[in-house]
């Protein structure tokens, strides 16, 4: 293809003429250093190209050349427990190549070429496959089966496959499509901008457990549902995302760290590949693929990041998986936004972020979703959205903010307060919402538990009381309340206590079953329930602070799994302690 010529560098653009036979989102190489570019403006022969590496030192003149591809990842065997930048090149591939320091134009493939894998076939010489069908499998880690897919846009019949050790680009099936015969090895090329095909999309009716009981009691997210947390500094946004990642009701994990202050990346880069996998007792990272931008690598490479996350992700769903991708934070993501934009000299919106920032969360956000994959056996995979962000001085009035919320369906208000005060998880019980209750409900109904709906709201309804409670007892005092309203206050103070708050590093209450959370709920109900009937009856408030049981509610979390029949008696406690005589 013709080279065009660079007439212009600002920080990470650079705009370059003569590039009339390039086409918008191509890729570019830049300079005889070859750095890594991306159109994102053509206009007329002049493209506008925002590079992934350091611009320094490029000046006019230099040449351009367009790849004619569009910025791709590559998916296949050797993904999972990879570490990746924002272009998918990995880290580590990097760094044998370079050293420490990054230098530029390097060019490390996504997939490692060397490794064979063992391939068992699924499908026979003859068999007709079409896009999506599962041709093969790959042992990739102890924790995931890779399963090899015809890649959309790609049907015929099988002519020959065979079971053995493969690298990625060996061929390991021939299929006779209309066109001619096709070699089909272990990599898919894919757009990041441009979200993989599904045969078609489901309501989020399933919700993803996460153990944690303020989420899934209060705020639950749907299977291939989005939710949104922001994260005060030391308000356990970390904890929080290392509790998702392990528990989660999801089998692969792609965490997407967005150029947060370079040691806080750096951190993650450690921390990540020392949790462990509680199902397995093995390393989380062997269902885990961490993109990671430090905030010394280019702004555009954490604005391609979240696409090289997501597509990721993506195809992991398309096998069937449940996926869970986390971004921290999407604030930066939207920052680099805002400086390639402003380095276009595009219309500024609010606070100078581009007029399109809202379309471009959107259609993020929109990718996540529960579907049935392409291909003949209608499997279903999901993919979860949790994006933090990160506004400056915590005010969510911020743009990144707002047009997350409108697209969003959970918002987790994680709040600096409750941490200063210890209570951990600090989500906010009163400002924290989940637009899923309504489709989770059959969910719900069709369990063991029925009743949880009802008994959620409860909860609900007693936290939110006990909110407006406290306004009159800070105005008149806990005295000029009527027994009833101080009972509300006892039982929302239980509710907070001995249910929402949950320590991650208790080995028993890091994790709590649906099956637990009920039981949890409906022993501080019941308590609640006799104690009302007992103030009635004329018994003193004093009394009922008094009662034994209430200790044992109070321990009731650290009660293991498998001993969940104790619950029994404490019910039966419940009954005997608060007998009307
Ligand atoms: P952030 O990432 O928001 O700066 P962290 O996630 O590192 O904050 O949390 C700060 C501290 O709060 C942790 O070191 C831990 O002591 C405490 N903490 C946070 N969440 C929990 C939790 N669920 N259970 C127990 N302690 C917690």
């Amino acid at each position: 293809m013709k080279q065009g010529r660079i007439v212009r560098v600002s920080g990470p653009l650079v705009v370059a003429e003569g590039m009339d036979e390039a086409k918008m989102f191509d890729v570019v190489r830049v300079s005889k250093e070859r750095l890594i570019g991306e159109i994102i403006e053509l206009r007329s022969d002049k493209a506008s190209i925002q590079v992934y590496e350091n611009t320094g030192g490029l000046g006019v003149g230099e040449p351009v050349e367009s790849t004619g591809q569009p910025l791709s990842v590559e998916l296949g065997p050797g993904l999972i427990g990879a570490i990746y930048d924002g272009i998918q090149r990995p880290l580590d591939g990097i760094q044998k190549i370079a050293g420490d320091i990054i230098t530029r134009g390097i060019e490390v493939p996504g997939l490692n070429r060397d490794i064979k894998w063992h391939f068992i076939p699924k499908v026979k010489a003859g068999d007709i496959v079409e896009s999506g069908d599962i041709i093969g499998e790959v042992q990739e880690t102890t924790l995931v089966l890779h399963k090899i897919m015809v890649p959309p846009g790609i049907s015929g019949e099988i002519v020959s496959i065979k079971e053995g050790d493969y690298t990625v680009t060996e061929t390991v099936a021939t299929i006779k499509t209309k066109d001619g015969q096709r070699n089909l090895n272990m990599i898919q090329r894919w757009p990041v901008r441009e979200p993989r095909p599904v045969k078609r999309n489901l309501a989020p009716k399933i919700p993803m457990f996460t153990g944690q009981r303020v989420i899934d009691a209060l705020f639950p997210v749907g299977k291939g549902g989005t939710a949104c947390v922001p994260g005060p500094f030391g308000s356990g946004k970390t904890v929080i995302q290392h509790q998702l990642a392990k528990w989660a009701d999801a089998e692969i994990i792609v965490y997407v760290g967005c150029g947060e202050r370079g040691n806080e990346m750096t951190d993650v880069l450690q921390e990540f590949p020392e949790l462990e996998d509680p199902k397995s007792g093995e390393p989380l990272m062997k269902r885990t693929i961490l993109i990671a931008n430090t905030s010394n690598m280019p702004v555009a490479a954490r604005e391609a990041s979240v696409y090289t996350g997501i597509t990721i992700a993506e195809y992991f769903r398309d096998m069937g998986y449940s996926v869970s991708l986390m971004a921290d934070s999407t604030s930066r993501w939207a920052e680099a936004m805002r400086e390639i934009s402003g380095r276009l000299e595009e219309m500024p919106g609010e606070e100078g972020y581009p007029a399109y920032l809202g379309t471009r969360i959107a259609e993020f956000y929109e990718r996540a979703g529960r579907a049935i994959a392409l291909g003949s056996d209608n499997r279903e995979g999901a993919l979860s959205v949790v994006g933090a962000v990160s506004p400056s001085g915590g005010d969510l009035s911020d743009p990144v903010v707002q047009a997350t919320l409108r697209v969003v369906k959970v918002f987790w208000s994680l709040e600096d307060k409750l941490a200063y005060a210890r209570h951990f998880p600090a989500i906010s019980w009163l400002n924290s919402y989940s637009l899923y209750t309504d489709e989770l409900e059959d969910f719900y109904r069709q369990s063991d538990h029925p009743e949880w709906v009802e008994m959620r709201e409860w909860a609900r309804a007693i936290l939110q009381e006990e909110a407006d409670l406290e306004e009159i007892v800070r105005l008149v005092g806990v005295d000029a309340l009527s027994s009833d309203n101080r009972l509300i206050m006892e039982t929302a103070k239980s509710i907070r206590e001995d249910f929402l708050h949950q320590n991650a590093f208790d080995d028993i209450d890091t994790y709590t079953s649906f099956d637990k959370q009920f039981q949890i709920l409906n022993l501080i109900m019941q308590l609640h329930n006799r104690s009302a009937a007992w103030l009635k009856a004329g018994k003193a408030m004093e009394d009922l602070l008094k009662l034994d049981v209430k200790e044992e509610i109070a321990r009731a979390k650290y009660i293991p799994e498998k001993e969940i029949e104790r619950f029994e008696e404490i019910k039966k406690n419940i009954v005997s302690q608060t007998e009307i005589a």
